[in-house]
């Protein structure tokens, strides 16, 4: 999966620490996407040192450590020392041969989008200003104090002995096919949510509900839980056509294209491909 990245590491921990050095890496988003820097076929995260106007008040906001070296937000596009320098949209992860920096653009954009979305107070409409202890906005004149919001999501591998149920949702990329999914529903369990979506989806009715691990997943703030049930196939198939263009039983050894194991729901399917599910 692509948060798995040792023997790299990366600290989340918030930190204060305003002092840029020159090795430390600068994240920017535009329009047009994460700013990289390329060299020959390998793309990299810029660092400080690669640009001309960095002084000490371009505003920077700590994101978090990769390899114990500090990582930066900044808003305004910084000007480059040399030509070698391109933006590409946030889906560009998705071929990146190093999985490290692949995570590092999506966890950089989750926060770059936390920030961006609270800079009013969703309660009283002021401008909101960043705690300096820990990684939360306040608003000045409500108190109102604003953390990271992480959306919890099941994602279910439908088993019955050697078939697997896959679907092929509204906006699927590239055609792959892939497991049921959906966000946790206020006041529910998640093995309520495994059978709710499961139903709401399919039209099946699913038992024997165990947890196999999780992931987060930055692009929709999610944190992906997996889930292995089963069913029984002899139930017909209904599906929501608002959300998927077909579903159905797939044979071991006879998978349709699925979504590579960069994600959770493209590992479980390998998993059950290779009889280790
Ligand atoms: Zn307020």
């Amino acid at each position: 999966m692509i948060n798995e990245i040792a023997p790299n590491t990366i600290n989340i921990k918030f930190s204060n620490n305003k002092s840029i050095s020159e090795a430390d890496y600068i994240f920017f988003y535009g329009e047009e996407g994460l700013l990289w820097k390329v060299t020959g076929d390998e793309y990299s995260i810029p660092q400080k040192k690669d640009f001309l106007d960095f002084t000490d008040k371009t505003e920077a906001i700590y994101l978090f450590s990769f390899d114990n070296t500090s990582c930066y937000l900044v808003w305004e596009k910084p000007k480059t020392k040399c030509e070698n320098f391109v933006c590409k949209e946030i889906r560009f992860f998705r071929t990146m041969s190093r999985t490290e920096l692949a995570w590092l653009s999506l966890l950089g954009y989750q926060l770059k989008n936390w920030y961006q979305s609270n800079r009013y107070c969703g309660n009283c409409g002021a401008a909101t200003l960043h705690k300096t202890d820990e990684r939360a906005i306040v608003c000045p004149n409500c108190n109102t104090v604003i953390y990271p919001l992480i959306a919890p999501a099941v994602i279910v591998a439908v088993t019955c002995s050697n078939k697997i149920l896959l679907i092929r949702g509204q906006g699927s990329i590239l055609g792959w096919h892939t497991l049921i999914a959906g966000y946790v529903d206020v006041g529910e369990t998640l093995e309520e949510t495994v059978k709710r979506e499961v139903f709401e989806e399919v039209g099946i009715d699913v038992c024997n509900v165990r947890y196999y691990k999780n992931q987060p997943w930055p692009l929709t703030n999610s944190l992906m839980l997996g889930f292995v049930a089963e069913a029984n196939d002899n139930q017909p198939i209904r599906i929501d056509e608002t959300e998927i263009l077909e579903a159905g039983w797939f044979n071991r050894g006879n998978l349709p294209a699925y979504s590579p194991n960069l994600s959770i729901g493209g590992e479980m399917i390998e998993k059950f491909e290779k009889g280790e599910l």
